[in-house]
């Protein structure tokens, strides 16, 4: 695994040119499709791309510490993609990803700093084992919650995910967030799945 991942270090995701975990010419090539959706809670979401390709080797990569040097050099195009929300705050979803589940962080968090945003970590992944066996959407409703770091009543907070594939995910930290009294203004994920009824845009 050590040399794996001095291999995986050494090499962009899109093109395994030695040197850097992404390329300059591949950062453009990964960005230059940038796409609008509407999740299921009518939140207007962003992302980079579609979930394919160099995005998708990027993020299924996630378990190697390169992927958050990869993402911080997306922070350019992940800027540009949320400059029309003005001020905002970024609320990360947490990941039920076992990998992630570990360090106790998705992400998210990596994706709202690289984009410069305000963070407010203030969704919790709630998994006592009680709800094995429920199905998974149901469980992952049932597990998101607003706790402490919250921001005030009313803020106007983006969710920020990796990857938008079902949705659950990001609807429950919507349903969360508006339950706490938050405005959910916009969705911001790297790679959108592409069953989702999506247009490119030109940012
Ligand atoms: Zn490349």
């Amino acid at each position: 695994m050590a040399l794996f991942e001095q291999i995986f270090d050494s090499r962009c995701v899109g093109c395994n040119t030695w040197g850097v975990t992404v390329c300059d010419t591949c950062i453009a090539r990964l960005t230059a499709d940038p796409h609008h959706a509407m999740t299921s809670r009518g939140v207007p979401l962003i992302a980079l791309g579609a979930y394919r390709g160099g995005l998708r080797a990027l993020i299924l990569a996630s378990k190697h510490r390169s992927t958050q040097a990869a993402i911080r050099r997306l922070g350019g195009a992940l800027r540009n993609a949320t400059a029309p929300w003005g001020n905002v705050i970024a609320i990360p979803v947490p990941s039920s990803r076992p990998g992630f589940r570990a360090r106790g962080y998705g992400l998210g968090l990596t994706i709202a700093r690289a984009a410069e945003l305000t963070v407010a970590n203030c969704l919790v992944m709630n998994d006592n084992g009680t709800q094995r066996g429920r199905h998974r959407t149901e469980r992952i409703r049932r597990n998101i919650s607003v706790g402490l770091r919250r921001p005030p009543i009313g803020s106007r907070v983006v969710i920020v995910d990796d990857v938008m594939t079902t949705g659950a995910s990001i609807d429950a930290a919507t349903d969360a967030c508006v339950s706490a009294g938050l405005r959910v203004v916009g969705v911001l994920v790297v790679a959108i799945a592409t069953q989702h009824n999506t247009r490119s845009v030109n940012l």
